[in-house]
């Protein structure tokens, strides 16, 4: 069955178009990565999937039902923003506990997941911290801890690495790899980091002018670009 299917998703801000009929269908567990130019319209696509904005036309669907039109809490979605957006005055657990509290997951569950995600990212001496006693590498793993606990049927990944100098997002690339393996979920993976993309992804999406220019797998991509935008884009010979 599909995982996540996106018909004809269209949005503007005003009278400005932002997404013009995006239409995706990705399979289950498939990793996608989004590459395309900065205003293309990337992040506004995964916050409407996440129901943080709304489409003006459209459907989203998850496993094969409809989420546009539920709460973003009952979506099975969770997503990781470049700048982490921890809660500063709340420890690691808390600020993974959150989302779960108010969901209504009883206490117990609650620690068994954090405690068994915080083994996978390797941050159990942190728990009891504040993310400003963190380094930038441990905070992201915190964001990504803490969209695991959901266990999410979508994680949206939103330039996760961008903020990682190169050495650290080189080891959470692998990291993310591995983690990839653990869960039962598909990945929306949104990259500037071209290298990142044709490692990690399963297909890669090239969005440009309000619109998917290409679908495919890394090597078709580079390959095989569909036009000359997404040919200039990823720098290929055609
Ligand atoms: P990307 O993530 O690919 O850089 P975005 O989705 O952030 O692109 O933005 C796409 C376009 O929508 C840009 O032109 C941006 O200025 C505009 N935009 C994004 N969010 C808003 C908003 N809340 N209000 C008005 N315009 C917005
Ligand atoms: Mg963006």
């Amino acid at each position: 069955m599909a995982s996540l299917e996106l018909s004809n998703v269209r949005k503007a801000y005003g009278a400005t178009p932002v997404l013009d009929d995006v239409s995706l269908t990705m399979a289950a567990r498939e990793f996608v990565a989004f590459l395309g130019p900065s205003g293309s319209g990337k992040s506004t696509l995964l916050r409407i999937i996440a129901g943080l904005e709304t489409a003006d036309a459209g459907e989203v669907r998850l496993d094969g039902r409809r989420i546009d039109t539920l709460a973003p809490g009952d979506r099975g979605v969770a997503m990781v923003f470049q700048h982490y957006a921890l809660y500063p005055h709340m420890s690691v657990r808390e600020n993974m506990a959150f989302g779960l509290r108010n969901a209504g997951v009883p206490r117990q569950e609650i620690a068994a997941r954090i405690d068994e995600a915080a083994r996978v990212l390797e941050i159990e001496t942190q728990l009891d911290k504040k993310p400003g006693q963190l380094s930038g590498g441990q905070r992201q793993r915190v964001a990504i801890g803490r969209a695991i606990v959901k266990q999410p049927r979508l994680f949206l990944l939103d330039e996760p690495l961008s903020n990682l100098d190169a050495a650290l997002r080189t080891r959470t690339r692998v990291e993310l790899a591995q983690l990839r393996q653990r869960v039962d979920a598909a990945v929306i993976m949104v990259t500037h980091d071209q290298a990142e993309a044709m490692t990690l992804a399963d297909r890669i999406v090239v969005m440009h002018d309000r619109a998917i220019q290409q679908i495919g797998a890394p090597m078709e991509i580079y390959g095989r670009p569909a036009n000359a935008f997404v040919a200039r884009f990823v720098g290929s010979p055609a």
